[in-house]
């Protein structure tokens, strides 16, 4: 079945896709199956050059990765040449980690024990579409690492950067089957990845009602399951911040990708006694934001990806009376959405559900106290953000909020070389940092008696 890829910027058809069906995934598995063997087989150093040699690819054709993901996904230039050179980082960051794959050596009565780090076998990534490339990345690469093969199965919407990085790894000379591309629909190849006996984890990014879903599926066959899904991100604004810095930042941590983010801050709490200061600061930097054209290398924020998104987004916000002000963006073709600044009452649905669009609220709080309720008041918990010149406040917040990834006086989220995920609904496990490959192995411990 061919698929037509749209242009989010002009709606006009990018290309066409071939989506595997469930008798094209049985034979990837196949396939994967008898490669994982042989590259698990491999000398760690040989693994290692491997990630470095697809790092080298990659990093030659970044411009041509960027330019896919602009068409395809709408990404600015800018960020989506960042993006491609990210998967050759991440990808040398991991080459670095296969020789150090170590067990350990457990004092026992009656002779020693010794304990394996064993690949897993064959893992499925199902990545999402708002970061096509570094979401799939973080997964790939430590598993590669680790002795897995890997079947990546990008989002309907964004799969061209995918397919040509699985392109990439074959041409600079990774094994056939040790990472295949399989682009296609989740009710069909994701779901059978998930049920596949033989793929024996799943890394999982995406929304937290298909992450309920495929965990439900990995229990059927007691799989490993890693899930990174949603978040509603708080934003602290204390009065004693430099409120200005704060102001003028927080459109980044929001509108960035177009508010298609999952450590997005879409909701930033200000003290109450410098809401009207925050709020005068804030409004200019909205309105300031350039939303447009994502081959021109001064825009900053592109369209959403897809016209029924933006319908979802809009549905958010059908009510004008709690709209503070919004920015601009262009008209005529293109799924546009201007940055919009929202002040609602506490129990509004925009301020609980996941918009996943250029959409804040702006709540006020009354003491430290409040803020930690109120940011902790969300199924929710991945990221956030805490303002403050007090030390002491900004590590007693950052404990208090149930959220796997916090920064204070910042809105940076994710660093490959630090653990990255969520609380509550937000997830299960943690990805990247230096740990990262150990999840796609099976500890194996074996007793040598020394009579
Ligand atoms: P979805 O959950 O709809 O899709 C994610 C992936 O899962 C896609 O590849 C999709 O395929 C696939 N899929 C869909 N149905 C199934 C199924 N039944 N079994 C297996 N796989 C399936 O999420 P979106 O693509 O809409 O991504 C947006 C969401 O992702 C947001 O909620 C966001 O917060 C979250 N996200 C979380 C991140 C994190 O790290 N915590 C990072 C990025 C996004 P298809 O495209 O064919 O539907």
């Amino acid at each position: 079945m061919s698929t037509a890829i749209i242009n989010p910027a002009d709606e006009t058809v990018v290309a066409h896709v071939e989506f595997a069906d469930r008798e094209a995934t049985d034979a990837a598995v196949a396939r994967a199956v008898v490669a994982q063997r042989a590259w698990a087989a491999l000398a760690p150093a040989a693994r290692a050059a491997h990630l470095r040699a697809i790092a080298d690819m990659v990093e030659a054709h970044v411009p041509e990765l960027a330019d896919l993901e602009v068409a395809n996904a709408g990404h600015p230039i800018g960020q989506a040449r960042g993006e491609a050179q990210a998967v050759a980082d991440v990808l040398r960051y991991y080459a670095a980690t296969p020789e150090r794959l170590t067990g350990s050596q457990i004092p026992v009565a009656g002779g020693w024990d010794v304990t394996f780090c064993e690949p897993i076998g064959v893992v499925g990534v199902i990545s999402p579409w708002n970061f096509p490339l570094p979401i799939a990345i973080w997964g790939v690469a430590p598993a590669l690492a680790a002795g897995c093969a890997v079947i990546l199965k990008p989002a309907e919407w964004t799969p061209l950067t995918s397919i040509r990085l699985g392109e990439l790894a074959r041409e600079a000379g990774l094994p056939e089957g040790v990472l295949t591309v399989l682009p296609g629909r989740g009710d069909v190849v994701g779901e059978r990845l998930v049920s596949h006996p033989e793929v024996r984890k799943i890394v999982f990014t995406g929304s937290t009602a298909t992450g309920r879903r495929v965990m439900a599926g990995c229990a059927e066959n007691i799989k490993p399951v890693t899930l990174e899904l949603g978040g509603k991100s708080a934003n602290i604004v204390f009065a004693d911040a430099d409120l200005e810095l704060a102001a003028a930042s927080a459109p980044g941590g929001v509108f960035d990708n177009a508010g298609q983010d999952c450590c997005a801050r879409s909701r930033i709490l200000v003290e109450a006694r410098v809401l009207d200061r925050f709020l005068e600061l804030l409004e200019p930097a909205v309105r300031a934001v350039a939303v447009g054209d994502p081959r021109s290398e001064t825009t900053e924020v592109g369209p959403l990806v897809a016209a029924a998104h933006r319908e979802r987004v809009a549905s958010f916000v059908d009510d004008e009376s709690i709209v503070a002000f919004r920015g601009t963006c262009p008209e005529g073709p293109g799924f546009w959405y201007p940055p919009t600044v929202l002040l609602p009452p506490r129990e509004h649905r925009t301020v609980h559900e996941e918009i996943f669009g250029p959409v804040v609220v702006v709540l006020p709080f009354e003491d430290e106290a409040d803020a930690v309720a109120l940011a902790n008041d969300s199924i929710f918990g991945l990221s956030g953000s805490i303002w403050t010149r007090d030390v002491g406040r900004a590590l007693r917040v950052s404990r208090g909020v149930q959220a796997g990834n916090l920064s204070v006086n910042s809105h940076s989220s994710v660093r490959f070389s630090t653990p990255f995920g969520g609380y509550k609904q937000s997830g299960i496990g943690r990805e990247l940092g230096p740990d990262a490959p150990y999840a796609f192995t099976e500890t194996k411990n074996v007793f040598l008696a020394d009579s």
